[in-house]
Order: C-alpha cells, then structure tokens, then sequence
C-alpha cells in the first residue's frame, strides 16, 4: 500500500509542540526578515513567514530595501539587527538583486541569529554534528521521516541534488541519522542507477519530473523537493495534470514523475502538500530555539 506523507500535518505538529515553548520565555521571539526589491515570489514567501510568527506569537519585522540598495548599505542593516535584543533571527530573503554579494551579506549575519543555518559556522557545527540551527527544509525532511516512522538508520539513502540549502545539509542529516549516504548531481554519469538502489530517495533538482520509474526501486520513500512551476501544456499532459493546467494556466510539478512514483514506492511526498509545509515550519523552529539559547546566555 503507497503511503502519502502529508507535509501538513507534520507542520501542524511542528508548531503545536513550538506554542508552549514560546509562552515559557520570558519575552517573545523576534524574527526579522529583510526582502529586498519586489520579486512576486520572494513576496509571497516573506507573507507565509511572517503569517506563521503571527500565528506562534513570535514578533516578526520586515525591513524592504529597494532593489537599488548597495552591499554596504545591506551590511549596516545586517549590523544594526544583529546588535539588537530583542531579535533573534534574521532571515535574508533570497535571491539578492545581482550587483549585492550575497555571500558577504549571509556571513555578515551573527551565526548565533542565523534562522537558516546557512551561515559557514552553523553549517560547520552540522558537519561536526553539534547543535546549532539547521537548514529549513532538510531539517523538516529529517521531521517528517521521523513523524512517519520511516527507519533511516542502515538505510540506504541516495539525495539527488548538491545544493548549499537542500543537497548538502541534506546527506549531511541523514548520515547523521546513520543511514548510508550517497549524493548524485549533474555529473553523476547514471544518476537512475544509482537511485535505483535507493530505500530513501531525496530528489531536490529543480527539473520537473525528472525522477521517472527507472529511478525508483520498489518500495523506495522518495522525498521530492522540487517545486516547479510548469507553463508547457505538453509536460501537463505527461503528468496527468492537464485538467489543472488549463483551468490554471501552469501547474506545480516535483522533480518526481508522479505516476511513476505511485507504482513503486512504499510512500511519498506529494506536490503540493508535501515537503513545501515544512520548511517554515523549521524556520520557526529554529527562531524559536534561538530564542531559548539567548535567554539563557542572557
Ligand atoms: P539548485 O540550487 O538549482 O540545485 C540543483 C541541484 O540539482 C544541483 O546540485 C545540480 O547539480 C543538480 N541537478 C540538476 N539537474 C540534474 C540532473 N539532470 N541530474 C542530476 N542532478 C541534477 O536547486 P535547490 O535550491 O536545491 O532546489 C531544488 C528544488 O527544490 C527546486 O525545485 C526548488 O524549487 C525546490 N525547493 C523546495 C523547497 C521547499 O519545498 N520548501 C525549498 C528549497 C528548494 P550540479 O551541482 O552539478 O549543478
């Protein structure tokens, strides 16, 4: 029997279990989320983000540069927040305008207010397995998986992807978990062989159902991160999503092909619904636990 993992009930877990902790600090969480610039989707993330601290309670600010703002300017923003008590967290809205350097910006944020976890020291600290905040959406996987019961110690687990925010902390997580790791990219010369031998299959690409049959050995969990937003009716089609398409216009497809999965794997997550939940879910995790580590350094 497929079994589907839903990405919003482990969020609602998530952040059930964040509520009581919240009302036992001293003073609320403070998150601060800088969105440079207009980008339509940056916009409607930033809306969940801070939507999801309003529903935990946690203070949220929103600082909005113009796109035309310069890297030294961000680095006084970055400054300003990183000297301030009451926030915890501050979160850099990606993608930067490209005349800003982004890496400067991102290591300018203090390790110990880094929501993300993407500055070098907190992606250091996972490396060396000690705590410290985790990417958003890996750490969410590691959740759901555990919520679900899917044993991961001993497994063999195969992350399709290398990316600084889902690849990389991904395997880095899982191997924590004691499963077998392998990662495969763009060079791998046969990535559906080596994913074939997969128990656990993490596709995180961003190429809309890449992830056909021939990847997925039966009764696989494949984890797709993908979010793709697709305009070609014919790829719809493809993936029997045509009936969205053309009352929508486009449809969100994973990097898993979702008929494919259905005949081989044991469980799944779908898109939408699946992996996306969790990532903000983690990010307030994560603020919250800043919080925690702030209050009692304080
Ligand atoms: P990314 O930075 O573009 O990285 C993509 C990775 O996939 C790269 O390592 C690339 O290899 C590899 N790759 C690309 N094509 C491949 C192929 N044909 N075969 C094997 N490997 C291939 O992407 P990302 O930021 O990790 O995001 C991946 C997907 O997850 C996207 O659809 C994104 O929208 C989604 N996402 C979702 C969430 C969420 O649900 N909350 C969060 C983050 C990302 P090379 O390194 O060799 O180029």
């Amino acid at each position: 029997m497929l079994q589907i993992l839903n990405g919003n009930v482990v969020r609602s877990q998530i952040l059930a279990e964040l509520m009581p902790r919240v009302r036992r600090l001293r003073r609320r969480p403070g998150l601060a989320v800088v969105l440079v610039g207009h980008d339509p989707a940056s916009e409607i993330y930033v809306r969940g983000k801070i939507k999801a601290c309003g529903e935990l309670g946690i203070h949220s600010e929103k600082l909005t540069p113009p796109d035309t703002v310069t890297t030294e300017e961000l680095l006084a923003i970055i400054k300003e927040l990183n000297e301030r008590t009451e926030i915890d967290g501050i979160l850099v809205q990606m993608p930067l305008p490209k005349h800003v350097d982004a890496r400067r910006i991102l290591e300018a944020v203090a390790p110990d207010k880094d929501p993300d976890g993407f500055h070098p020291v907190n992606v250091g600290n996972l490396v060396a397995g000690r705590p410290a905040p985790r990417a958003c959406t890996p750490a969410g996987i590691i959740e759901m998986l555990k919520y679900y019961r899917v044993p991961i110690e001993g497994r063999r687990a195969v992350v399709l992807g290398r990316s600084d925010i889902v690849g990389k902390p991904m395997a880095l997580m899982l191997l924590q978990e004691n499963a077998t790791v392998m990662i495969c990219h763009s060079r791998t010369p046969d990535p559906a062989e080596e994913c074939y031998r997969a128990d656990i299959l993490i596709a995180a690409i961003g190429r809309p159902a890449l992830v056909t049959g021939e990847f997925i050995a039966p009764g696989a969990v494949v984890i797709d991160v993908g979010q793709n937003r697709v305009t070609d009716r014919r790829i719809a089609e493809g993936i029997g999503k045509l009936e969205e398409f053309d009352r929508k216009g486009s449809v969100l497809v994973g990097d898993v092909h979702p008929i494919d999965v259905m005949h081989s794997a044991s469980a799944y997550t779908p898109v939408p619904g699946g992996v996306g939940p969790l990532t903000i879910a983690m990010l307030m995790s994560n603020t919250v636990a800043l919080a925690e580590q702030h209050q009692c350094s304080g």
